[in-house]
């Protein structure tokens, strides 16, 4: 199986970037190939803009999905997204790796996230959910967070986990097509012992060593709704 791990840390000796280490390791143990995009080191450009397409199909006004589509046909979208795709594309399984920052992903994945995941290639038209561009490969969302377990949950001071991550779970794995496994969570990470970090570093090494058998989360299929997108009864 092919690996593309996202991490998204400015710290390089992080404990996020430890998850991160953890990963490669098991995962080249299991006989995978894996490669790391370490954003921050990369110095990755997280801002959508006109300056991503050598040339434009409209070039007095800026449709930023429409320019996807056609920068990826003629081959004039900027290279380092062009370089991410084709990681993208090899990968089976995606893994993002990042600390929780203002209940989401920090800046610099966001927008990896709004830049590589192009328009005509991950989605667009009807293709997405279960018919999106990346439908049979799969994708784990690992985090780190300050806040407590106990502070997620229905009628937890926060909500569920899953809620929380809604937009990168559902908004964005799932719906280019992704089967997205549950959330590996290390919780409470800079107040915890360095025995109980180790602890979630085994914990993961363990979880990433079963991951063939996990069932994915549930989302749509575009098959339970009508032309318009109206829920069949
Ligand atoms: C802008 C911002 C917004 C935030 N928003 C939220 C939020 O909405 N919700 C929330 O819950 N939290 C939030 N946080 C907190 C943040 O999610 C956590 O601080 C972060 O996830 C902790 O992980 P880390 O990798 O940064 O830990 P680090 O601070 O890098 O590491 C913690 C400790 O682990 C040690 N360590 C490193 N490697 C290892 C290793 N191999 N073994 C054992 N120990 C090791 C480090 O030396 C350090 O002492 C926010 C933080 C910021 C900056």
């Amino acid at each position: 199986m092919n690996v593309l791990i996202v991490h998204a840390h400015p710290e390089p000796q992080s404990f996020t970037a430890a998850l991160r280490d953890q990963a490669v390791v098991a995962l080249q143990a299991q006989g995978h190939e894996v490669q790391v995009s370490d954003l921050y080191a990369m110095q990755w450009n997280p801002v959508a803009s006109a300056a991503d397409f050598s040339t434009r199909e409209n070039p007095e006004y800026l449709v930023y999905a429409l320019e996807q589509r056609l920068g990826v046909k003629k081959q004039s979208i900027a290279a380092d997204i062009q370089g991410e795709l084709d990681k993208l594309l090899w990968a089976d399984l995606l893994i993002l790796n990042f600390p929780i920052f203002w209940f989401s992903a920090p800046a610099m994945l966001k927008g990896w996230i709004d830049r590589v995941l192009v328009s005509g290639v991950c989605y667009g038209g009807k293709r997405f959910y279960d018919q999106g561009g990346l439908a049979g490969k799969r994708a784990l969302v690992t985090v780190t967070l300050g806040g407590r377990e106990h502070m997620f949950g229905e009628g937890a001071i926060h909500g569920p986990l899953e809620e929380m991550l809604r937009p990168i779970l559902r908004g964005t794995l799932a719906y280019v097509g992704y089967d997205v496994l549950a959330p590996f969570v290390a919780w409470h990470v800079p107040y915890i012992s360095a025995e109980a970090r180790q602890a979630f570093l085994l914990a993961y090494e363990l979880r990433l060593q079963g991951l063939a058998d996990e069932l994915p989360l549930v989302f749509p299929k575009l098959e339970q709704f009508d032309e318009a997108l109206y829920p069949l009864s």
